[in-house]
Parts: C-alpha cells; sequence; structure tokens
C-alpha cells in the first residue's frame, strides 16, 4: 500500500482550500470518495491486509471516508449560499444604467427647420425620384446635348440616358408638368456628383424652392429669401446678391449672407471676405416654362437652391462635411 489513510486525508483536506466553485469540490469529491476514489481504493486494498489489522483500518478509513463527505457537502453549501447572498444583496442606492436614446441626424434637423420656415411661407412641400432621367435632370432645365454648361456638373450616370441626380431642380419641371401656375414649392432631397474631399462629398442634400405666378419678379424672390435667412439665422444676417449664371434661370444670382462667425468682419470660415455662399437663385428661363407648355407671356417665377449640409455646417459651426456621414455616435449624438 502507498499512503497511509491519514495521509491521504490530510492531501483531500489541503487540496479543498484551494478550490472555490462547486465544480471544483464536485470534482474533488470524485477523486477520493467516488467508484475510483484514493479513499474507495484504499478501503477496498484492506482486504489484503492482515487479518487482525483489518477492523481498525477499516473503522479508521470509514470515518475519513464520512469526515470527507461531510467536509465536501457543507463547503458546496458554503458557496451556494455565498452565492444566493449575492444576488439578493443588490445596492439599489446605486445610479442605474443609462439607456441611451437615439436623435435626429443634424442634416434631417436642419432639412425639417427649412422645411418648418418656407411652410409658414405658404410653400408646400414636394419630393421627386433620385434615380432621374437625362430630361428631367438637364434638358427640359435648358441644358441642351453638348452644351458647355453640362460639364459643370460631374453627373454619374447609370446608363447613356439615366442618371443619379446631380439637383433637385428636375422636380420643379415634374411638378410644372403636373399643374398650372399658381406654384409655390418646396422640394427637399439627396443629389449626386462624383466629387469628394473637405468641402464635397459624392451624395449631399439640397432644398430647391419655385414659385410661379402672374407678376412674380425678382423683388419677390428677394423678400422670400431674406425672410427665410432671417428666420433661419437671425434678423441681423443680410444677404447679398451677386450676378451669376445658371442655364435655368435668367437673370441668375448667388446669394451670400453675412458671416455668421464673424459678422462682416472677415474670419477662416468666409475667407477673410465677411460673406458666406448659401443659396443659387434666378427667375425661371423661358424656356424652362416653354418646355412644359406655360405661357411666358402671362406667368413668371422664380427658383432657388441651396445646400443642406451648408447651412448645417453654419447653424452648428462644424468645419468638415466628411463628419455628416461618418456615423461617429459621439458627433451625431450631440445634435
Ligand atoms: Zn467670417
Amino acid at each position: 500500500m502507498g499512503k497511509s489513510i491519514e495521509e491521504i486525508k490530510t492531501q483531500a483536506l489541503a487540496e479543498l482550500e484551494t478550490v472555490s466553485s462547486i465544480d471544483d469540490i464536485k470534482a474533488l469529491s470524485i477523486r477520493y470518495l467516488g467508484r475510483k476514489g484514493l479513499v474507495t481504493l484504499f478501503l477496498r486494498d484492506i482486504s489484503k491486509l492482515p487479518e487482525k489489522e483489518r477492523p481498525a483500518a477499516g473503522k479508521n478509513t470509514n470515518q475519513v471516508k464520512k469526515l470527507l463527505k461531510e467536509t465536501f457537502d457543507r463547503a458546496e453549501s458554503l458557496i451556494t449560499e455565498r452565492a444566493v447572498s449575492a444576488e439578493k444583496g443588490i445596492d439599489v442606492s446605486l445610479p442605474g444604467r443609462p439607456v441611451s436614446a437615439g436623435s435626429f441626424h443634424p442634416v434631417s434637423l436642419i432639412t425639417e427647420q427649412i422645411s418648418d420656415i418656407f411652410s409658414r411661407l405658404g410653400f408646400n412641400i414636394a419630393e421627386g425620384p433620385e434615380v432621374e432621367t437625362d430630361y428631367y435632370n438637364f434638358e427640359a432645365l435648358n441644358f441642351p446635348k453638348n452644351h458647355p454648361a453640362r460639364d459643370m456638373q460631374d453627373t454619374f450616370f447609370v446608363s447613356d440616358d439615366i442618371v443619379l441626380r446631380t439637383h433637385t431642380s428636375p422636380i420643379q419641371v415634374r411638378i410644372m408638368e403636373k399643374q398650372p401656375p399658381p406654384i409655390k414649392v418646396i422640394a427637399p432631397g439627396r443629389v449626386y456628383r462624383c466629387d469628394s474631399d473637405l468641402t464635397h462629398t459624392p451624395m449631399f442634400h439640397q432644398v430647391e424652392g419655385l414659385m410661379v405666378d402672374e407678376g412674380i419678379s425678382f423683388g419677390n424672390l428677394k423678400g422670400i429669401l431674406t425672410s427665410f435667412v432671417h428666420q433661419m439665422f437671425d434678423e441681423k444676417t443680410s444677404l447679398r446678391f451677386r450676378p451669376s449664371f445658371f442655364p435655368f434661370t435668367e437673370p441668375s444670382a448667388e446669394v451670400d449672407i453675412l458671416c455668421v462667425i464673424c459678422r462682416g468682419k472677415g474670419c477662416r470660415v468666409c475667407s477673410q471676405t465677411g460673406w458666406l455662399e448659401v443659396l443659387g437663385a434666378g427667375m425661371v428661363h423661358p424656356a424652362v416654362f416653354e418646355n412644359v407648355g406655360y405661357d411666358t407671356a402671362r406667368h413668371t417665377g422664380f427658383a432657388f437652391g441651396m445646400g443642406v449640409e451648408r447651412i448645417a455646417m453654419l447653424k452648428y459651426g462644424i468645419d468638415d462635411l466628411r463628419k455628416f456621414f461618418e456615423n461617429d455616435i459621439n458627433f451625431l449624438g450631440q445634435f
């Protein structure tokens, strides 16, 4: 025989000191008391002892077996009790984990604000397809085929005749084809151009505006846009109209607002000019009216377009356009 039963007992109790889980204790119990456990084998080998030693050895071994079983059981219930009390002992005074709520994307927020302002000015809201025909995106807006003005836009062509719309202006044509004047409508939506850098992304958002009726003049255009800018920024934000060119308006203008950062003194955002370009606008070109069958002798109108991200950048003081589309929760959660 190898170890004495006393040595086996000492070894078992020492090993029990090192375990901490119920599984560990079960394994220990099998190693000592299981069918091939050290104590069980010891008990079996007692029959090989000289006859007169057997009763004492048997008694000792059975005592050790009983002691170990009781000790293992006690250790097991102790661990169970601790787990239960830890579970019951939840500290209700600890602050709870916050439930994170979603928020609106800044582009959605600004689109919503722009739509609200124009709704109050009497404009309806329209939508149009993002995949457009060449006709609605260019031709009907007075960009004839091979007209050099088409080079102003880097277009995603789906096929020779189908494009991802490069501006929201095709919606003007779709609306005028469907209904006679008077028209007072804005059209927010996504537009696409092959451009990507600090100030350009391949997809961005515009809001288009169109007003057509008898006797609409450039004065009405100035009045509506001034009212919009005052509501979007504040009453001190003055406007400046600079002559420009778009194929579908004549005359055309770029509209600047007084720099909302430096108030005209000159800063990095306005490139020291004191002005920020935010809109393109003009009187609807008679060729566009002819394309939709309007009477150019009777009706006049104006159109304008603005970039939503541009307005959002100025409103929130964001310097990199790409931040809008990186899906960074820390950035988007601030609005
Ligand atoms: Zn400035």
